[in-house]
């Protein structure tokens, strides 16, 4: 038998609603933080039991992906258990080192309601067979600094990493950011094509904590891109630095992120519309209240009332419907959702 079908899973039975309560009521402050490193990781079953044993001991709560190639981690931790927590990843060979990123802003819901760690193929779903180029002859990186003189520069090239849902409410200036991608899987497929008038123009790409950037920029160097960087630690650690060396900020609206505050606001122009009356200027992401549903979609104060949480009249409707009838039509409306257009089902773990 391997090491693996030996570690038993770990399983948290409480349900969703339990989860939320108990989050909400743990009032203790927390440090939201994320990081990556792309690391080889030869037992990722083992290295989770271990990260898992850890960081539950220390009511860490957060999302963590395990897998061959390296971690990626959103997650918070208490702020007493804070020094606790650094130690012992500093302790830890695969992770020793490892630049956080800490959020910058600590709402009132907390970031997560429950710790996962997941092992898989990748830490970040980029459909890229990596065998077919060489993943470590990534782009040099930017600071903010640097990054502020390519915007400026109209020699340069600007592209957004993120998907259409994350430009959609902040991006920099002057910046490409195509509104069809939905996956980076899909992204990551049609930018050569997309790019190529740029192939030899200086290039700065950026994403949210610069993980995906470290994958997109060899692959953009694979397909013949001569000039390609990226901004290190992505928008995240762009704020940070903005605010440590008093550089204009150059980031318009708010860098969505992966946790249940879905936001982070950078500035304070708000450059998105509700998506339900298409009128109020509004960048506050909602998750649709019907489960079947859980379209993410932008909506203000005013929608959200009126609609009472959900996406559209017919989520509402259907929603009311008994347990077991919502039970049989909840194959068919998944399937009538996906075919909507108005706005992208864009579904968050
Ligand atoms: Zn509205
Ligand atoms: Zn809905």
């Amino acid at each position: 038998m391997n090491v693996a079908t030996q570690v038993k899973p770990h399983r948290d039975l409480r349900s969703r609603t339990q989860k939320r309560a108990d989050a909400a009521a743990d009032t203790r402050p927390r440090i939201t933080l994320s990081f990556y490193r792309y690391v080889n990781i030869s037992n990722p079953e083992v290295f989770r039991q271990r990260l898992l044993d850890k960081w539950s001991a220390l009511d860490c709560l957060g999302r963590i992906y395990v897998a061959k190639e390296g971690i990626n981690a959103q997650m918070n931790v208490p702020k007493m258990y804070w020094d606790q927590f650094d130690a012992w990843v500093q302790s830890q060979t695969e992770l020793a080192g490892i630049p956080y990123k800490i959020a910058v802003e600590e709402g009132e819901i907390p970031s997560f309601f429950k710790l996962t760690i997941k092992v898989r193929d990748k830490v970040v779903a980029d459909g890229l067979d990596d065998a077919t180029f060489d993943v470590t002859n990534t782009g040099d990186y930017l600071t903010a600094a640097e990054m502020n003189e390519y915007i400026d520069d109209p020699e340069a090239v600007i592209f957004d990493m993120r998907n259409n849902y994350e430009s959609e409410v902040g991006h920099f200036e002057n910046a490409i950011t195509p509104d069809d991608f939905v996956t980076f899987r899909d992204e990551l497929k049609r930018t050569p094509e997309l790019l190529k008038i740029h192939k030899n123009k200086k290039m700065a790409i950026y994403c949210t904590g610069g993980i995906r950037c470290e994958k997109a920029s060899a692959w953009l160097k694979h397909n013949g891109f001569k000039d390609v960087k990226h901004l290190k630690g992505g928008i995240i650690d762009y704020k940070r630095q903005v605010e440590e060396q008093g550089l204009e900020n150059k980031f318009k609206g708010k860098n969505f992120v992966f946790d249940e505050r879905l936001g982070e606001r950078i500035s304070d122009e708000i450059i998105s519309t509700c998506h339900l009356c298409r009128q109020a200027k509004c960048d506050t992401h909602h998750h649709c209240k019907n489960q079947i549903c859980h379209t993410l979609f932008i909506g203000c104060d005013d929608c959200l009332e009126k609609r009472r949480g959900y996406c559209s009249w017919r989520c509402e409707q259907i929603d009311k419907l008994p347990e077991k009838l919502k039970k049989r039509y909840a194959k068919y409306y998944n399937q009538y959702i996906r075919k909507r257009k108005n706005f992208n089902k864009t579904k968050l773990a």
